[in-house]
C-alpha cells in the first residue's frame, strides 16, 4: 500500500473506534483529543515505513514517510533500516532468505508495535508535556505528508516541518498539563499495527508471526494469496479503497462531532 493509503486507513481506524467508545461504551473525547488522536494515529500508520532507507549522503531514495524532515527523517529511515537488518540476522533460522535490506521486517511486526506504543506512553509519562510535544511534531508531519502527499511534494520538507511545529504547539498550549496522555501512546501502536494490516493485504506480507519459529523460518511472510492480492498503486487501491476509507473516516467524524453541536444550539433529537 502507498502512503497516503496508510495514512488514510489509520486516521479511518482512529476515528472510527473513536466512534464506537463514544457509542457503546459512554467514552467521550474533546474535539481536541480527538484530532490529536487522529492526526497520531494517521502518522503513526506511515511509521513502519520508516524503514525504507535511501542514500542520506546523497540525498536520494527512500519511502515518501522518509522525505518528510528531509535530509534528518533520511538519515533515521537509513538507521531504522539497518537495526532492522541487523534484528533479522540476528533471529534468522536456517530457511529464512538472506537479505540485503531491512525493510519490512522488524518494523512490521506485533512485537514492534507494542514496544513503539509502550515507549510513547513511557516517554509521555516520565516527561508530561515536552514529551508529547516532540512526539505530536514528529507524528504530525508524518501524517500531513501522508495525507496530503501531493500538496506535501510541492510544498518541501521546510514547510511541512515548520506546519507541524506549529500544530504540535498549538496542540501544547491547549492541553491540559498534569497527565500522562496514554491516549498518545495508544493512537502510535494502533497506527503501526494498521499499517501492518494494510501491508498484508497486499502480496509481498508481513512477518506478522515474528518471533513464533514456523518450518525452520522465523520470518514467514504473510499476505494475500497473488489472486485476491491488492496491487499497490492500482485503481483498487488510489480510488476504491481510499474512497471508503474517507467515507468511513466522514462519516465517524460526523457520528462523534454532531450530536455536542446539536446541543449547543439546543437542538434535541
Ligand atoms: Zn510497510
Amino acid at each position: 500500500m502507498m502512503g497516503p493509503s496508510h495514512a488514510l486507513s489509520g486516521a479511518a481506524v482512529w476515528l472510527t473506534g473513536s466512534w464506537a467508545l463514544d457509542q457503546f461504551a459512554d467514552y467521550h473525547q474533546t474535539p481536541l483529543a480527538l484530532a490529536v488522536g487522529t492526526a497520531v494515529c494517521a502518522g503513526g500508520a506511515l511509521f513502519p515505513d520508516l524503514d525504507l532507507s535511501g542514500k542520506v549522503t546523497r540525498n536520494q531514495g527512500g519511502a515518501t514517510v522518509a522525505r518528510t524532515f528531509g535530509v534528518f527523517s533520511l538519515f533515521i529511515a537509513e538507521v531504522m533500516e539497518k537495526i532492522s537488518l541487523g534484528v533479522y540476522y540476528a533471529t534468522k533460522l536456517s530457511r529464512d532468505p538472506r537479505r540485503n535490506n531491512g525493510h519490512r521486517t522488524l518494523t512490521h511486526t506485533i512485537p514492534f508495535t507494542l514496544l513503539v506504543g509502550w515507549g510513547t506512553t513511557a516517554l509521555c509519562a516520565a516527561y508530561g508535556k515536552w514529551a508529547v510535544v516532540s512526539i505530536l511534531f514528529f507524528m504530525i508531519g508524518l501524517a500531513l505528508r501522508g495525507l496530503f502527499d501531493e500538496w506535501a511534494e510541492r510544498a518541501g520538507w521546510v514547510v511541512v516541518t515548520l506546519l507541524s511545529a506549529a500544530a504540535a504547539w498549538f496542540t501544547f498550549a491547549n492541553l491540559p498539563g498534569d497527565r500522562g496522555y496514554p491516549l498518545i501512546g495508544t493512537a502510535v501502536g494502533v497506527g503501526c499495527f494498521v499499517h501492518i494490516l494494510g501491508d498484508m493485504i497486499t502480496k509481498a506480507g508481513v512477518p506478522i508471526l515474528w518471533p513464533i519459529p514456523i518450518k525452520r523460518r522465523m520470518w514467514t511472510m504473510i499476505g494475500l494469496p497473488n489472486g485476491i492480492a491488492l496491487r499497490t498503486g492500482s485503481k483498487a487501491e488510489t480510488i476504491v479503497l481510499r474512497a471508503a476509507l474517507t467515507v468511513l473516516a466522514v462519516l465517524a467524524a460526523v457520528g462523534l462531532v454532531a450530536p455536542s453541536v446539536l446541543q449547543r444550539f439546543n437542538i434535541e433529537v
